[in-house]
């Protein structure tokens, strides 16, 4: 079932249920019950971040027959908060209730093969790529694509499931250690900068997207996220809010969408990925826009009106890692010194609940707002300093 329902909040015990219970599913959770909606987590991890604040948390994995017909009976619609669940838990739940996304677009978003050629159909330009299953094909390689950088087709994030290569043998090498998996082999770019486009759509077709944001990745992990005017050429945000509307026409797609571009020295601008759910570049909208990312997938996905959102704040963003709970040099672990932080101008602290502070985990994001982008990026410097996170 497609979400053509309108579900409204609190007029009886209306459920709302996500799979996954990331943080993505966490800050759900809290939009959905901030506006009278009840909540349903289905995550096997009992201490998941989303499960700890949810009404009902089902804990089983994705795929159990049970756990999924628990959350049927308990919810009035179901969204994802990641495109590694399978496919087939979605479609098993659309045979109930309306879920958005839909199936068949998050199984286009979990397979880099299929979200490239879902890419050329819609004429949005992307790396050039070959998508190697088999010796011939990994023989086949147009060295016009190296050096590039190979990708797992599936199950890739944050940087995991890839490696750089230089040359043939690396190109050989890389993919015996990603153990002969189902690859696509990118093309390097020469980046200028990395942007996404944020939307959601609804059932009848209505499209209403965030500012473009602007993005810094770290060792393959989102770092910093700017989003005022000018943090783009207006000609750069024009196309790429144009091609992530294609993409998500083209999809028939219902619910929150990121849509993932490389800015590229020549000013050319093409897509790199979709993940079919709010995205950690959105998260500033929380603070800095009227209308969340979170809130838009709750409405999405209830059949609620869609309505533009409105940025009424400068905003920076800086990500949260476990690395940040070792001071620099130090052995012993830490709590970082939210105290300072929380001491600057238009600070917004969240922290996702999570027990283990590993490094590279995303533990909590900052938001700092201001009037001008000149004041946020200067508290957010700020905070850097605090921190101990690189300035940006
Ligand atoms: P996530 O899901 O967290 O966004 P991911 O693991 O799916 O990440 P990608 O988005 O494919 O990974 O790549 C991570 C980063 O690596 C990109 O944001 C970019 O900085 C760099 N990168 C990826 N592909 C290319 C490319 N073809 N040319 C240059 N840089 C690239
Ligand atoms: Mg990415």
């Amino acid at each position: 079932m497609t979400a053509a329902v309108t579900l409204l909040p609190a007029s009886s015990e209306v459920t709302l249920g996500v799979l996954g219970g990331g943080q993505l599913g966490r800050m759900f959770v809290h939009a959905a019950q901030s506006m009278g909606f009840f909540t349903a987590v289905l995550d096997p991890d009992p201490a998941s971040p989303a499960g700890r604040v949810s009404h009902h948390h089902v804990q089983t994995d994705y795929l159990d027959p049970q756990g999924l017909a628990q959350l049927a009976g308990l919810c009035a619609a179901v969204t994802t908060e990641f495109e590694n669940v399978p496919a087939a838990a979605l479609a098993a739940l659309a045979e109930r209730l309306p879920v958005a996304p839909a199936a068949a677009a998050v199984a286009i978003a979990q397979d880099r093969a299929a979200e490239k050629a879902h890419f050329v159909r819609c004429g949005v330009p992307c790396a050039p790529y070959a998508v190697i299953e088999t010796a011939a094909q990994l023989a086949a390689v147009d060295a016009a694509l190296l050096p590039g950088i190979l990708k797992t087709a599936r199950l890739g994030y944050d940087g995991k499931g890839q490696v750089r290569v230089a040359d043939r043998a690396a190109l050989a090498d890389a993919w015996a250690r990603l153990q002969h998996a189902p690859c696509v082999l990118e093309q390097m770019l020469p980046l200028a900068a990395e942007c996404s486009v944020i939307l959601a759509r609804g059932a009848d077709g209505t499209v209403v997207h965030l500012p473009v944001q602007r993005n810094l990745h770290r060792d393959g992990i989102l770092a910093v996220t700017e989003v005022y005017e000018g943090n783009i050429p207006p000609a750069q945000e024009q196309s790429g809010l144009h091609a992530a509307k294609s993409i998500a026409d083209g999809l028939d797609y219902v619910g929150v969408l990121c849509v993932e571009f490389f800015l590229l020295q020549d000013g050319r601008l093409v897509v790199n990925e979709i993940a079919p759910r709010p995205h950690n570049s959105g998260h500033y909208s929380i603070d800095a826009c009227d209308l969340s990312q979170f809130e838009l997938q709750v409405r999405a996905m209830a059949g609620l009106p869609l309505v533009a959102p409105r940025q009424h704040s400068p905003a920076v963003m800086l990500n949260l890692l476990g690395d940040l709970w070792r001071a620099p040099g130090a052995s012993e672990a830490r709590t970082p010194p939210w105290d300072r932080v929380l001491a600057l101008p238009g600070a917004h602290l969240h922290l996702y609940g999570k027990q283990t502070p590993a490094r590279g985990r995303k533990m909590g994001h900052l938001t700092l707002t201001a009037a001008t982008p000149e004041a946020a990026r200067a508290v957010a410097l700020q905070a850097c300093a605090v921190l101990g996170i690189d300035p940006f």
